[in-house]
């Protein structure tokens, strides 16, 4: 696989622009020249064998060479509801999400949790889905989704619940993952913040048929568990 890029805007046509941190890497860092080959994405599934056309000081030109439809996405939906850790953990759970295949990333208010899904905080793990997707090989970019409260996106599932969908709550006194019935489908998975569910949150969780789930006896961080249960998920089938 050739140094891959991305491209913000859909690609059609004959020619790309790389702009911002990416023109950067390809020109700055990579020390680009005419002609070198490199692979680009826009996120929507597809890549494309590009060379680079021109350089200027802060946008790079490519011709389009070819178009290849490689999917290396899950065969179905992997939906991580999360109440996000702080920081580089907030970081390190949206790489290894990429990663793993996670279709999208739903930041979960909590009554316990912590850190504040803000803007500015959303857009840094786009960046981060972004570079995540060039080193792995994604063509579709996990989506990081509007922030939603806890009680609210159980409930409403509970209301309407997708048919083959499967619901698992992360909690340490849940069922272990073996005892799971075999299903196959989307998945959505819930875990709570460091101080855990609140009693409301498990509660509506539980009305609304979701499952609840262990991982063992050892109380994990935020990210290790949503990161253990998306890998579970992953390759179960
Ligand atoms: N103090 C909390 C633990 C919070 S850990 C308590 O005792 O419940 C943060 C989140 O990670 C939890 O809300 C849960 O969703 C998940 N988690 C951590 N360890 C887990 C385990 N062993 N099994 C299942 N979920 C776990």
């Amino acid at each position: 696989m050739s140094e891959r890029f991305f491209v913000h805007v859909p690609i059609t046509g004959e020619r790309a622009t790389l702009t911002g941190e990416e023109a950067r890497h390809l020109s700055g860092v990579m020390r680009a020249r005419i002609g070198d080959e490199v692979t680009l994405f826009d996120g929507l599934g597809s890549e494309w064998a590009a060379a680079v056309a021109s350089i200027q000081k802060h946008s790079v030109e490519l011709s389009i060479s070819a178009r290849r439809e490689v999917s290396r996405e899950l065969a179905f939906d992997l939906t991580l509801a999360v109440a996000l850790p702080k920081g580089e953990r907030q970081k390190w759970l949206v790489e290894k999400a990429t990663e793993l295949g996670a279709t999208r990333l739903i930041p979960l208010i909590t009554a316990r949790g912590v850190a504040q899904p803000v803007e500015g905080a959303l857009e840094r793990l786009r960046r981060a889905v972004i570079e995540a997707s060039k080193q792995c090989g994604r063509n579709r970019l996990l989506e990081i989704a509007p922030p939603r409260i806890a009680t609210e996106l159980f409930g409403d599932l509970g209301r309407a619940p997708h048919s083959s969908e499967l619901r698992l709550l992360a909690d340490p006194h849940g069922l272990p993952l073996l005892k799971l019935p075999q299903a196959e489908g989307s998945i959505l998975v819930a875990v709570g913040p460091e101080g855990g569910f609140a009693p409301e949150e498990l509660a509506a969780a539980t009305v609304a048929d979701w499952k609840l789930v262990t991982l063992g006896p050892r109380i994990l961080r935020v990210e290790t568990a949503a990161i253990a249960l998306a890998a579970w998920a992953a390759y179960r089938s």
